[in-house]
């Protein structure tokens, strides 16, 4: 994959999170097949859903796994999503064997794919995603700091 392939994944994600319920934090997420069909898409459902599960990753995981035919395994799938995942949404892409992860910007306070945490590369996993951060991240961090200058509430990020 080249970084203008996953530029094009990250747009999709990026269109997700603009429909994010309106209260959220505006991060969307996008699983594709290894041929690049798109299987499922979610955006940051926390506040609308009232589950502090319904992070974009999981409900687009979730619901991939549902169409992808093979069980809960996601194997050869790409998981896009504009903003670096948490320990759970990481944890949950390697239970989910993703293939790949590539996310957006940096989230330096909680990220779990290579800020705080590399929870997906650690070398004790048999199973470990290949990750590309940081495409088009201004654009993602951009979409994240207009929500926040309209919303001050503190630790609502991903
Ligand atoms: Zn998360």
């Amino acid at each position: 994959m080249t970084l203008r392939d996953d530029e094009k994944l990250i747009r999709v994600a990026l269109e997700v999170a603009s429909a994010a319920p309106a209260g959220d934090v505006p991060v969307g997420a996008v699983v594709f097949a290894a041929d690049g069909t798109e299987l499922a898409r979610a955006a940051n459902s926390r506040e609308a859903t009232g589950d502090p599960t319904a992070h974009a990753e999981i409900l687009a995981l979730r619901a991939a796994a549902r169409v992808h035919g093979d069980g809960w395994r996601l194997e050869g799938a790409t998981l896009a999503v504009t903003l670096e995942p948490c320990t759970m949404c990481a944890g949950a892409s390697v239970l989910a064997r993703v293939e790949r992860i590539v996310f957006g910007a940096w989230e330096p306070k909680t990220g779990a794919v290579g800020s705080l945490w590399d929870v997906v590369r650690d070398r004790r996993l048999t199973h470990r995603p290949q990750v590309r951060g940081g495409v088009l991240a201004d654009e993602c961090a951009g979409v994240l700091e207009e929500f926040f200058r309209t919303h001050r509430t503190p630790d609502a990020t991903s």
